[in-house]
Formats: C-alpha cells, structure tokens, sequence
C-alpha cells in the first residue's frame, strides 16, 4: 500500500508559511517549532520539510540528506533546550503513527519532550 499524503494538513500550512510558528531551528531539510499545547515544560516538535506522512515513510522513502538533517537537527534541538544528556537530564522522542498510533497531525513528526520526569511510557489499557 502506498503511502498518501494530505498537503492540507496544519504542519504542510505551517511550512509553506500560512500559519506562524514558533521555531526553534530551522535547516535545509528540517524544521522545529514549539508546539501549541505543550505536555511538558520542554515540548518541541521536530518535521521534514519533505512531504512525508509518518516515521516509516520518512526512514524508508527519505534520502539520506533528509535523514542525517533531522537527526542531527533533532539533536540539536536537544541541545538548544537543555535537556541532551551531554548538559541535562534528558528527555522523550515520540512518534506517533496512524490511528494506533492516535497520530493527529498526517506529517511526520517527532516529539521531543522534557523538562520534568516524563513518567511511564505507555498505559496498558
Ligand atoms: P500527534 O498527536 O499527531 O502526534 O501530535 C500533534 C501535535 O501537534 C499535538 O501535540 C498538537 O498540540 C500539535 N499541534 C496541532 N496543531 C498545531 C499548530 O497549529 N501549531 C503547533 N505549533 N502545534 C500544533
């Protein structure tokens, strides 16, 4: 099944500039912005500029200049928000996916959340 991507979405309107953001930093590849209602004292997310829907499409379709901008962008987020290990005292990356996954937003995005002890990973329920 092929991957389909809606360039209605929020994220695709914030990149393509129709609705503002707060950045934290931005990359040839790589944009990450403070998100809306933040879960945690740290809470920022990490996307493609690519039009990629989830974290499996991005890892299995992204080029590699795609994939070593995020992460290491991803990283430096980490680093710019104090919460990397090299400086504080760490954090939780979260990708949700699909309906499972209680993904809202179809543009991949990675959660980077810190700040506080971020609790137990998953309920059971
Ligand atoms: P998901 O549930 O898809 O993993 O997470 C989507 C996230 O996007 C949520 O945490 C939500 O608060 C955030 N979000 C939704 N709309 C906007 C928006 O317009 N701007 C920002 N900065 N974040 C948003």
């Amino acid at each position: 099944m092929a991957y389909t991507y809606d360039d209605t979405n929020i994220f695709a309107r914030i990149l393509r500039g129709e609705i503002p953001n707060k950045t934290v930093l931005e990359t040839e590849h790589t944009l990450a912005f403070h998100d809306i209602n933040p879960a945690a004292p740290v809470h920022v997310l990490v996307i493609p500029k690519g039009a990629y829907v989830s974290f499996d499409h991005f890892a299995g379709e992204a080029s590699e200049a795609e994939l070593v901008d995020f992460h290491r962008a991803a990283a430096k987020v980490c680093q710019q928000m104090g919460v990397s290990l090299d400086a504080g005292a760490g954090f939780r990356a979260i990708a949700n996916a699909g309906a499972h996954g209680l993904q809202e937003v179809p543009h991949y995005h990675m959660h980077i959340l810190g700040g506080r002890p971020m609790g137990v990973m998953v309920s059971k329920a």
